[in-house]
């Protein structure tokens, strides 16, 4: 698998969930939704009142799920957690909700991905806490209104573009997770490394930041594979220089592209003029999911100015052809 993706992988879940921090104190970064959500968790405690609807959006790996679990934790309350896909019928979601503790969580991740049965029973739950259930079937068949625990959803979704007008505005508070700065990925890495009992460099830990694509769940498993090329080629310490030394084995250079990144980037340029070129046939060249290139590479690569989006597709920019080593056409004043 790549190296640099932000899916979690099994056997190192038990290690992720030792160093995924579970208050606001200890989630780094994002200053402005965690000061926003701070305040609102405690207005909604003195009020003895559920957190409201909480919509979380930002590419993966960037902490979604790991602020859900702290909104329930600051709140007191428990967590269930599901996801878009998962849920596919009317019943699968009536079920959960009827079974919330009151002023629980409800974690919905993938939620641009909900069947619309199933967001037609959210609508009445979210803002009323109701939900109208139908009784029997053909002519017969009545509908009667429930009465549901007072909740909070949860939604996390790579995209908010992709969430329908009637679900998002249902959500009183929105929050958009940005890509990490190396300062605080640096203190990502130093925390989890704490916790795992990694003897670790300021070096070391600023190497790892600076090649993490901005995103804590890469430079969590940046963080293990550089431990296992430090345990197995010297002495287990990680300085600057072996992180240098094992993320080059990685094939992660110096800016945390993968051969993925520099093969998106060489596309566009070789194939298609530096572009516009559009998402479709950007896919068809390099052999991948329109979905992951919309969701995983190119919005840093955006974030960082190497490519841009125009109506009329993803053009390269100067600082992509530079990257390759190539001399821009016109310099694109023409
Ligand atoms: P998402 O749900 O957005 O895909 P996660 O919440 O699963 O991302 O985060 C991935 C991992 O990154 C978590 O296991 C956690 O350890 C780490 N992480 C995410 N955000 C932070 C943060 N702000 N501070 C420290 N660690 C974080």
């Amino acid at each position: 698998p790549r190296i640099i993706t932000a899916e979690t992988l099994g056997p190192e879940e038990a290690q992720d969930r030792a160093i995924r921090p579970k208050l606001l104190a200890d989630y780094v970064g994002q200053p402005s939704a965690s000061e926003q959500l701070g305040i609102f968790v405690q207005a909604a405690r003195a009020r003895n009142e559920p957190l409201d609807h909480t919509l979380i959006f930002g590419p993966p790996g960037l902490g979604k799920t790991t602020l859900a679990n702290i909104l329930a934790n600051e709140m007191g309350v428990e967590m269930k957690q599901t996801s878009g896909p998962v849920l596919e019928k009317a019943g699968d979601v009536a079920a959960i909700l009827t079974n919330l503790e009151p002023n629980s969580v409800l974690f919905i991740d993938e939620i641009h991905r909900l069947s619309p049965v199933v967001e037609e029973v959210l609508y009445p739950a979210m803002e009323d806490y109701q939900i109208d259930i139908m009784i029997g079937e053909g002519p017969a068949a009545r509908s009667i209104k429930l009465d549901l625990p007072p909740f909070t959803l949860v939604g996390a979704t790579t995209r908010a573009g992709l969430l329908t007008s009637p679900l998002r505005d249902r959500f009183g508070i929105v929050q958009r997770l940005e890509f990490y700065n190396v300062a605080d990925l640096s203190s990502i890495v130093t925390r989890s490394a704490g916790i795992l009992g990694l003897p670790m460099d300021a070096e070391g830990a600023n190497e790892i930041a600076r090649r993490s694509r901005g995103t804590p769940r890469i430079a969590n498993r940046l963080l293990r594979r550089v431990r296992d090329y430090a345990e197995v080629k010297s002495d287990g310490r990680i300085t600057g220089e072996i992180a240098d030394a094992a993320l080059k084995m990685l094939d992660v250079d110096r800016c945390g592209f993968d051969q993925q990144d520099r093969r998106l980037l060489k596309t566009i340029i070789e194939k298609f003029d530096g572009g516009p070129v559009g998402l479709d046939n950007l896919a068809a060249a390099i052999g991948e999911e329109r979905d992951t290139i919309e969701d995983v590479l190119e919005p840093y690569l955006i974030q960082q100015g190497y490519i841009m989006r125009t109506p009329r597709g993803r053009m390269a920019t100067r600082h992509a052809w530079q990257y390759l080593g190539l001399d821009q056409p016109n310099d694109g004043d023409a």
